[in-house]
């Protein structure tokens, strides 16, 4: 059980990502992309171009819409430093707010992103089962290192409403209090 002053302590901190949780998050991500990039060159090599399109929007068009008006644009935040790396990219843009087209300009692209690849190793046993562990993987990682303190200690209200993976780290965190 935390004390108060540590519980203050951790919010007034927010958001400040540990490196070693980082490194963790970003090669649990860096090898599904590898396997995915691998998969589309070696399998379906027409669709590799819309893959690579379909990455590329996805970590560019969120961070303009997203993260530019986030609480946490400019800062180390928990999803593998996406506030400074958005800072690098797009002026801060606090006076509009994230809608769910801004959601749906994430989702779509990053979809794509992650389903293609599967889909295109539908009849490869072994990249199945590597894809299907690293997504599972990379959804631990994402809840246990990013959402449950997001959950915890962020206050943008865009996050709470629209957000999936709040709403299920929200649940876990009441079933597994003592061990966040
Ligand atoms: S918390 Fe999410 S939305 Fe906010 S800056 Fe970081 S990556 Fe972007």
């Amino acid at each position: 059980m935390e004390s108060e002053s540590c519980q203050s302590r951790e919010a007034s901190d927010y958001p400040d990502a540990d490196p070693k949780e980082q490194a963790v998050l970003i090669s649990v991500g860096a090898a599904y992309l590898a396997t995915a990039l691998y998969t589309m060159w070696r399998k379906k090599p027409g669709l590799l171009p819309l893959w690579l399109a379909a990455v590329a929007t996805w970590a560019t068009l969120p961070k303009y819409l997203i993260c530019t008006r986030c609480e946490c644009y400019g800062k180390p935040c928990d999803f593998t430093y996406g506030g400074r790396y958005s800072a690098k990219l797009f002026k801060p843009q606090p006076d509009r707010t994230v809608d769910v087209y801004s959601l749906i300009a994430e989702g779509v692209p990053g979809a794509v992103a992650m389903m293609l690849p599967f889909a295109v190793a539908r009849k490869s046993q072994g990249l199945l089962t590597l894809f299907g562990l690293l997504s599972l993987l990379w959804q631990v990682a994402l809840i246990k290192i990013a959402c449950i303190r997001c959950v915890r200690y962020s206050t943008d209200p865009f996050k709470r409403k629209y957000c999936p993976n709040y709403k299920i780290a929200g649940a876990l965190g009441s079933v597994l209090r003592e061990g966040i």
